[in-house]
């Protein structure tokens, strides 16, 4: 259904009234009733992170599936939380962490899209792009351009 929703053109990155995207609400929910559906695409997501059978929440996998089509995992809602603060066992936050896309470096609440060059480094979003950078703010290598990655950095 997610799947279908996104086809159809739904706004990845709306919000309901308490500031939470549809990563928070995967992240709350854990485990979705999915009887129907088929499993391969779960089990291909938990392969791919490398889960334990325990890990498999299907919610931790909507979440990778939402960030794979562009969600923000950076954005916080109104009590400041990022979907990623949503998760309790902090070994499995790690683990989908290194699958992440990293946080813009400047307002730190969106996902980094643009990168530096010649260091190749990730550093700001798109909103960002436009604050002038002398130095990379990872390496301070000095900048000589900067030009934006494509949106579906997970895949
Ligand atoms: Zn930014
Ligand atoms: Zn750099």
């Amino acid at each position: 259904m997610t799947h279908l929703l996104i086809a159809l053109g739904a706004g990845i990155n709306a919000v309901d009234g308490e500031g939470n995207s549809c990563l928070h609400l995967a992240m709350a929910t854990e485990v979705f009733n999915s009887e129907d559906a088929p499993l391969d695409l779960l089990n291909e997501c938990c392969t791919s992170l490398n889960l334990k059978i325990e890990e498999r929440l299907s919610g931790i996998v909507v979440a990778r599936y939402l960030a794979s089509q562009g969600a923000d995992f950076h954005h916080k809602n109104n009590k400041n939380n990022t979907p990623l603060d949503l998760i309790k066992d902090p070994n499995l936050r790690k683990k989908l962490e290194t699958f992440l896309p990293p946080q813009c470096l400047l307002c730190r609440n969106k996902t980094a899209t643009t990168k530096v060059h010649p260091c190749e480094h990730l550093l700001t979003c798109e909103e960002c792009s436009n604050v002038p950078l002398k130095r990379c703010l990872r390496c301070l290598k000095p900048v000589t351009s900067r030009g934006r990655v494509g949106k579906n950095i997970l895949c």
